[in-house]
């Protein structure tokens, strides 16, 4: 092979070789872009689900009573073998003709800049309520709990926070949470409170743990916990007038013995307020007593344990 031929071979050898190592990098590049496309794909899912969690989260807080009693009716109890919904109380409950209807109007997250115009109102009408107050404790707000107290109507706890995801993130959440309300009333009125209602109701599908355990406490507290039958709607997404909110309520207190109407004292729900002189007046023109809850109330429970129940 002469020198000439030898020079030509090197040349196709190194051309080759160059060839070969473009072919390389541009695999390694398709490569590595793949991978970073893999990699950012599954990072984004994953930041999706947190977000979704989170507004999750968020969406349960500002959640109030009313939303979940839409569904109320058709909850059916998930623990079916420990928390069942009494059909037979609430049959026994269904109103006739000569019956005289019994009827229990209870607000719900107060107090607020609402609360003294509902007393003012209950007030005129001599109408005696119940109050489930969250742990708000500014000079104005304990000034309402005293009044709620002086002025003979009764008081019970709705949770101190009101965060679904705190207050029913475990029996512990929950229990420091109770104390707290309890607490808040105790110091603040002198008056120990002997009623709850559960943010939510008893039947809430916000709760990621058993309810069963929170009733559970309840009951060996000696606390009765009341939900609601009646629901005038002013916390549902649809904004009722004050004059639809009345007809809500006048259309289901005639079924049953024993009312306990859902109402709401929070700073936005004027048209409860507005709503409130109506309703007294229609419930009083049908003859229904307007009542506090006490002891002698009959229990309105969505859901109750089973053994409890039976005996
Ligand atoms: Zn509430």
């Amino acid at each position: 092979m002469s020198e000439e031929d030898q020079e030509i071979l090197n040349r196709q050898r190194e051309k080759r070789k160059r060839v070969h190592r473009m072919k390389m990098a541009i695999i390694s590049f398709f490569f590595i872009y793949l991978m970073a496309s893999i990699v950012t794909m599954v990072m984004l899912t994953l930041k999706c689900v947190s977000l979704q969690k989170q507004i999750d989260t968020i969406a349960d807080s500002l959640k109030t009573d009313g939303s979940a009693e839409a569904t109320e009716s058709s909850v059916e109890a998930e623990n079916g073998d420990v928390l069942i919904m009494d059909k037979a109380s609430v049959e026994a409950n269904l109103a006739t003709e000569t019956d005289t209807l019994k009827v229990y109007l209870t607000f719900d997250d107060g107090p607020s800049k609402n609360t003294n115009a509902i007393l003012d109102i209950l007030d005129d009408y001599n109408v005696k309520a119940t109050f489930f107050v969250c742990g708000k404790t500014s000079e104005e707000d304990k000034a309402s709990l005293q009044r709620i107290v002086n002025e003979g109507h009764t008081i019970g706890m709705h949770s101190y926070t009101h965060k679904y995801s705190t207050i029913y993130s475990s029996l512990d959440a929950f229990k420091n949470d109770f104390s707290l309300i309890e607490n808040l009333i105790y110091d603040t009125t002198g008056v120990e409170p002997k009623y709850y209602r559960f943010p939510g109701g008893s039947s809430n599908k916000a709760s990621n743990t058993d309810m069963s355990e929170y009733i559970r406490f309840l009951n060996d507290s000696g606390i009765k916990y009341f939900d609601w039958n009646v629901s005038s709607g002013d916390a549902t997404t649809q904004a009722y007038s004050a004059d639809e909110l009345v007809e809500n309520v006048m259309k289901d207190v005639v079924k049953y013995k024993t009312s306990v109407v859902l109402l709401h004292d929070a700073d936005d729900k004027t048209e409860t307020v507005k709503a409130l002189p109506k309703m007294i007046e229609e419930l009083q023109a049908k003859g229904a007593l307007i009542l506090p809850i006490s002891d002698d109330t009959t229990l309105i429970q969505h859901v109750t344990l089973s053994e409890d129940n039976n005996n």
